[in-house]
């Protein structure tokens, strides 16, 4: 389908969950997930309006970045190896996957000015999922401090792939409740003010629970079947 069509659907979602929450769609940045698609469909996205895009692996991130560089945002949303940070830490302007204090060194040490960096949360313990463990969160964030070029704007997490509404709404509740807790503390090197939760099939949850990124890959721009 169109992006543009796609576009106008979610945009109209956002709209909705954000007038059942008593929130301004204007606090929603829509990240257009990539990875599945073409450059072609990139543009095609880039054309539709689409300002932010997201990437989870290098090859992805840099083939699309060296085709398109400032005509958008650019997110990196995957597990990002410290070996690797060099490649992309002057091209990218927020890192959604921060986990691990290593890899914190890593960008402390290439980037040239601060980075905008999310902690990504295990909330739901899922094995398979990357992240701190919620209970580590606050240690973790202490730590950063250590690295001035790493500036902590929000948390992030995945949700399960499940359909039980109030599974879903405990998760993203959990981390808007995390966030809470670390902005409350008013660390200059972690303002930690939002959220990047909600994919194509959980978004207008996550709006409701608070979500300011919102990471759409398959309902905006396509999926796996590309
Ligand atoms: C793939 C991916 C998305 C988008 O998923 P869809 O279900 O296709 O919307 C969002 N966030 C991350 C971290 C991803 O890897």
């Amino acid at each position: 389908m169109d992006v543009t069509e796609n576009l106008n659907n979610i945009q109209q979602e956002i709209r909705q969950a954000c007038e059942n929450s008593n929130r301004l769609s204007e606090e929603i940045t829509l990240i257009a997930v990539t990875k599945y698609v073409t450059i072609e469909r990139t543009e095609e996205a880039i054309q539709a309006g689409i300002s932010n895009l997201g990437e989870n692996r290098l090859e992805g991130f840099i083939e699309k970045y060296s085709h398109l560089k400032n005509k958008a945002k650019w997110h990196f949303i995957g597990t990002l190896q410290s070996r690797k940070v060099k490649d992309i830490i002057t091209q990218v302007d927020m890192i959604h996957s921060l986990d691990r204090l290593s890899l914190a060194k890593e960008i402390n040490k290439r980037a040239l000015n601060k980075v905008d960096c999310f902690v990504q949360v295990n909330v739901s313990g899922e094995e398979s999922k990357h992240g701190i463990m919620p209970d580590e969160v606050h240690s973790f964030i202490n730590e950063l401090s250590k690295y001035p070029n790493v500036h902590v704007v929000g948390l992030m997490t995945m949700a399960p792939h499940i359909e039980n509404e109030q599974e879903l709404r405990k998760v993203f509740r959990k981390l808007a409740s995390l966030r809470d807790e670390i902005s409350t503390k008013q660390y200059s090197h972690a303002p930690c003010n939002y959220l990047s939760m909600g994919m194509s099939n959980d978004f207008q949850i996550a709006i409701e629970e608070g979500a300011t990124h919102i990471r759409i890959g398959t309902k905006l721009v396509g999926g796996v079947e590309k």
